[in-house]
């Protein structure tokens, strides 16, 4: 019937169209608007279909730690836009790491992981993986060398953010393939920043895909969320056989809330792209700032491969002032009135932040500025509001630095 079930001719669909509708099958009820399903158990028809649900024999529901209706339609259509076969949506985006580390690890494996990954993935590999005897090099996002001389006889997998944070650093995903796969590694891409609206890893040659879709998938920053992506094999079996025996799934509210999310993820990634463009040309021009970091500006040293690799060039920016100071940096952050001061990304609020003193506060000093993030480096995850208000607020603080 028509609008039951796209799986038959999704191929043909545009990305747009698949966000909006797939994976969703149309209750008895004809909803129009996805139902949410807020159930921890399902019944049976009789005691011979329960025995044929629990041998496996008969596929459907038997408890929401496995599966739930509104959990999977957010799984089916973030598989559609990702191309992948399988999807696992989990509680956030760091039980979406800590599953893929538990399914596709075990003791005596090593990682190679850029250095430049979010911090409470760090925290993971270093203080809970290493106790199960999974140990982590890491190397510079950027230096195709050091990953090839990182790697080990036990390396399993590569693991990356592009483009990075707060730096907004762009690897090459192919290559980065390519040199996993020949050192029988996989390849794991957190694409959070990027969303598969300006970024696809697995059609690149990446295995994993992470996400957290806290971050741009919900968009309005109103739940945390997450979710794994990859072949059947990998995904489908062995990471979603970690999720349902140890429990950190998605809920069905949260599921619903994201499934909205990614009715608007293109058009609002666009409205992000377009935001942030326009603030970094501002900024450049801004007689208070230094260096700005931006793929999109052509002197970015990644923009030529961001141009290649991505639609667009994200939401996510920093820039130094000329009078490098973490006083005057703070200055700037306390000046402001509409921009949120907050670590979070991904949301229709614009958001600024220090990282030498938040993020990044617990890296010693030496190997923080190796990695460029200096004392007046400030980072804007840029939203939606009216641009001229973004920078009006900026202008509150640089203005007086002038
Ligand atoms: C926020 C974030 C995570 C962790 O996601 P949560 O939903 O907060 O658990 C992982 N990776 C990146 C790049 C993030 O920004």
């Amino acid at each position: 019937m028509n609008g039951d079930d796209l799986s038959a001719f999704q191929a043909e669909l545009g990305f747009d169209t698949l966000a909006i509708r797939a994976g969703y099958q149309r209750t008895h009820e004809a909803e129009h608007d996805e139902a949410i399903f807020p159930t921890s158990s399902y019944v049976y028809a009789s005691a011979a279909q329960a025995a044929a649900r629990f041998s496996g024999d008969e596929p459907g529901n038997i408890y929401s730690r496995f599966t739930n209706p509104t959990v999977r339609t957010f799984e089916d259509r973030l598989a559609a836009l990702e191309g992948a076969q399988s999807c696992v949506a989990t509680a956030s985006g760091m039980a979406a790491i800590m599953s893929t580390c538990l399914g596709l690890l075990k003791t005596g494996d090593h990682i190679v992981s850029s250095r430049s990954i979010f911090g409470s993935t760090v925290v993971l590999f270093n203080n809970f993986m290493s106790r199960f005897g999974v140990e982590t090099t890491y190397v510079d996002l950027t230096d195709m060398s050091s990953w090839e001389a990182a790697i080990q006889d036990n390396t399993r997998f590569l693991f990356l953010e592009t483009p990075s944070n707060p730096l907004v650093e762009i690897a090459d995903i192919k290559q980065l393939a390519e040199l996993a796969h020949q050192n029988n590694c996989l390849l794991v891409v957190d694409n959070c920043l990027c969303t598969p609206a300006l970024q696809k890893p697995l059609s690149l040659g990446a295995d994993i895909v992470i996400h957290s879709a806290t971050k741009y998938l919900d968009g309005q920053g109103r739940g945390i969320g997450g979710a794994v992506l990859g072949t059947k094999e990998l995904v489908g079996d062995e990471v979603y056989s970690v999720l349902r025996t140890t429990g950190p799934t998605m809920s069905p509210f949260n599921a619903w809330i994201f499934l909205k999310g990614l009715e608007t993820l293109n058009l609002r990634m666009k409205a992000h792209c377009d935001n942030a463009m326009t603030l970094a040309l501002w900024l450049e021009q801004h007689p208070a700032v230094g260096n700005v970091y931006y793929p999109g500006l052509e002197n970015h040293p990644g923009h030529k491969l961001a141009v290649k690799q991505q639609g667009a060039f994200g939401g996510l920016l920093s820039f130094e002032l000329k009078n490098n100071s973490r006083e005057l940096a703070w200055q700037v952050v306390d000046k402001t009135r509409l921009l949120s001061i907050t670590a979070n990304l991904g949301d229709v609020k614009t958001t600024i932040t220090h990282p030498a003193t938040t993020t990044h506060g617990r890296v010693p000093v030496e190997e923080r500025e190796k990695t460029g993030i200096s004392d007046g480096l400030l980072r804007i995850a840029v939203g939606l509001e009216s641009i001229e208000d973004i920078q009006n607020d900026l202008h509150r603080g640089l203005g007086s630095l002038i």
